[in-house]
């Protein structure tokens, strides 16, 4: 059910179809639950974007939002945290936004454990500005930068936040919202950095959504405190791609710390 006071009066112009619809709806539910639970109050949450179409999902959200520059929601996430630590603090981000333009500042919040929300809306593409490679697209990409095909290997911001021992790490599907919701109410509630990857296809520019269909599978619900043992739920089973909550610990967080 959908706190209707989250909605805006603002008009949606992701194009009718795109996943981010479905985002947008796992997050209010997600807000919504954790509000009527007690867990949190809406007036102490702030929620940023950088650039890119995913950024467009605060005007979408009524609560205290903030739109930063490109690549720079998680530098506006860790100011706002460190000037006020009651708050919760929660970043929407893309690929090219976070794994791109913003890809020192994840690196940092992550091995400094900030705590901080982060959701990356991953489309391995810029889309945007309609169509360009990221450093998600997978080898042989064609857009409008990469007529040939990208000559680039992806990275796996996966990989890279276990090798950072982020505190919280997480993949999921936008167009399985329960899922979705679950995974950021776990995130929301998470003390210290918590890093969620949104397979998020564009479906104008580069629709994976049956690729995806295909090959994602879910693992089971506890996640490891043992990076070893993570690294065996993300390893690649035969060209499938598992989701879920793949690591969590707790430590101290950067502002405790200060
Ligand atoms: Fe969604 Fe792609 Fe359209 Fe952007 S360009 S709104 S990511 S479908």
């Amino acid at each position: 059910m959908i706190n209707q006071d989250l909605n805006t009066k603002a008009k949606i112009t992701w194009c009718p179809g795109c996943p981010n619809f479905q985002i947008l709806v796992a997050f209010r539910e997600a807000i919504t639950e954790l509000t009527s639970q007690n867990k949190i109050k809406i007036e102490n949450i702030v929620a940023t974007a950088g650039i890119g179409c995913h950024g467009k999902i605060v005007e979408y959200l009524n609560m205290n939002t903030f739109t930063s520059l490109h690549g720079r929601s998680i530098p506006t996430m860790t100011g706002i945290k460190t000037a006020n630590p009651n708050l919760t603090v929660i970043g929407f981000s893309g690929d090219g936004d976070a794994y791109a333009e913003g890809m020192e500042h994840l690196i940092h919040a992550a091995r400094r454990n900030s705590d901080i929300k982060l959701f990356v809306h991953n489309n391995q593409v810029f889309a945007l500005t309609t169509g360009q490679a990221t450093p998600t697209s997978p080898k042989g990409f064609k857009g409008k930068s990469t007529p040939f095909g990208s000559i680039d290997e992806p990275f796996d911001p996966i990989l890279l936040m276990l090798s950072l021992n982020a505190s919280f790490i997480a993949r999921t599907f936008a167009l399985d919202i329960p899922k979705t919701k679950e995974i950021m109410k776990r995130a929301t509630e998470h003390k210290g950095f918590a890093f969620v990857d949104i397979i998020q296809p564009c479906i104008t520019f580069f629709d994976t959504r049956e690729y995806f269909k295909e090959r994602i599978f879910w693992i089971d619900d506890s996640p490891a405190n043992d990076p070893e043992i993570a690294m065996q739920k993300i390893k690649n089973n035969q060209n499938k791609i598992p989701c879920g909550i793949f690591y969590e610990i707790s430590k101290p967080t950067f502002e405790a710390q200060q």
